[in-house]
């Protein structure tokens, strides 16, 4: 078996066009995929009433779905009714693997390849050296052909987390840590491996993989804290990108107009200047007692929040997942952020907002990247 084919890649039906039977069986295929994907074993009948497709219909898909190797079937459950015992059907996450790429970390960039389930297969990683514009490129493209050779089932896809910002063709408009501009990271590793590739920013893939394999509620706020900070936002289950896809780009909002906090963006008093794990590192070594210590998280939090604030009372999330080192995160900074939030929208109007650390681990941008490869090429995840 070779990578997925093509012709399998769904064609999106929009409400309000005609829809051509082609474009109704990847509908039906994406519906009952996702149904398994998401809930568990289903038999054919449950699948049906689930979905409300006709039994036809169903086996008809399912047919292919066993032929993709996408589905298994896991043996039969004794029926509630009198007659043959039905045949209990599964979401194969062994049937396909992801290559996923995180280049969100300061010093190295991290791959593996994943199953679908989200499950590590095999890990590399490179030191970045200061290697920006085409050494960066080059030490991408290197560590995909490194993972490519450990890939040991069919590849579906390879999905990157970047820092900066990126349009829906995967080209990297803007990453000044990595020294790219107008980037089409998508048709470089196209070319190079032949096999889908989807690009995203490192915040976005945070968010959809809290969606997928963490807790996170459907309209959810995620703030990655890292060399930057930003943010992505997950409305309906849906990733809201942004009229220039710069959506969730806060790490440059100025917190302090008064400020004498230089950024690196040129401005002074941005949230980064108090946020970015190094910035952090930076005031924490000059903290002399536990209370100094304290302030510094606190102050990193008040920033935060003060930023968050407005975002939940223009959008009315009722959850604020945070991505980054937990040491740095929970206790007094994460307290500070909800309080100051608190303070400042008005909460009684937005019901219990929720703010916790996300438990996802060190993966997080890797799993995102898989769920990003997942729902473009099975319309799941
Ligand atoms: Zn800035």
């Amino acid at each position: 078996m070779g990578t997925l084919r093509r012709d399998r890649v769904p064609a999106r039906v929009r409400s309000g066009e005609k829809v051509l039977p082609e474009q109704a069986r990847v509908h039906n295929r994406e519906l009952l995929l996702r149904t398994l994907y998401r809930e568990g074993p289903h038999s054919r009948a449950d699948l049906a009433r689930r979905t409300g497709l006709t039994r036809v219909s169903v086996s008809d898909v399912v047919s292919d779905l066993l032929a993709d190797d996408l589905v298994v079937e896991v043996g039969t459950r004794a029926g509630t009714r009198p007659g043959k015992p039905a045949m209990m059907l599964e979401f194969n996450e062994h049937a396909y693997q992801a290559i996923a790429v995180d280049l969100s970390h300061s010093t190295l960039y991290r791959g593996a390849v994943l199953d679908l389930g989200g499950s590590v297969v095999a890990r590399q990683q490179v030191e970045i050296e200061g290697s920006t514009g085409a050494d960066a490129l080059a030490k991408v493209v290197g560590l995909v052909g490194v993972l490519r050779e450990q890939v040991t089932a069919p590849l579906l896809g390879i999905g990157i987390g970047t820092p900066g910002i990126v349009d829906l063709g995967g080209v990297v408009l803007s990453a000044p840590n990595l020294g790219w501009k107008d980037l089409n990271l998508r048709s470089v590793l196209t070319e190079q491996f032949g096999c889908p590739v989807v690009v995203s920013n490192d915040a976005n893939a945070t968010a959809l993989a809290e969606r997928s394999y963490g807790e996170s509620a459907a309209d959810t706020l995620l703030v990655r804290v890292g060399v930057g900070v930003g943010a992505g936002l997950l409305l309906g289950g849906t990733p809201v990108l942004g009229s220039r896809f710069a959506a969730g780009e806060i790490g440059h909002v100025v917190v302090d107009t008064g400020s004498e906090r230089a950024c690196v963006c040129g401005k002074f008093g941005c949230l980064e200047t108090w946020l970015s794990t190094r910035r952090i590192q930076e005031d924490l070594s000059e903290a002399r007692t536990d209370a100094e210590h304290t302030r510094v998280l606190a102050a990193a939090g008040e920033a935060l929040g003060s930023v968050l604030a407005p975002i939940v009372a223009a959008i009315n999330v009722s959850e604020i997942v945070l991505s980054g080192p937990h040491r740095v995160l929970e206790g007094p900074l994460a307290a500070a952020a909800m309080e100051t939030i608190r303070q400042r929208a008005l909460t009684e109007v937005h019901g219990d907002i929720v703010l916790r650390l996300s438990e996802l681990g060190d993966d997080i941008v890797l799993r995102g990247a898989t769920a990003m490869v997942m729902s473009q090429q099975l319309g799941i995840a």
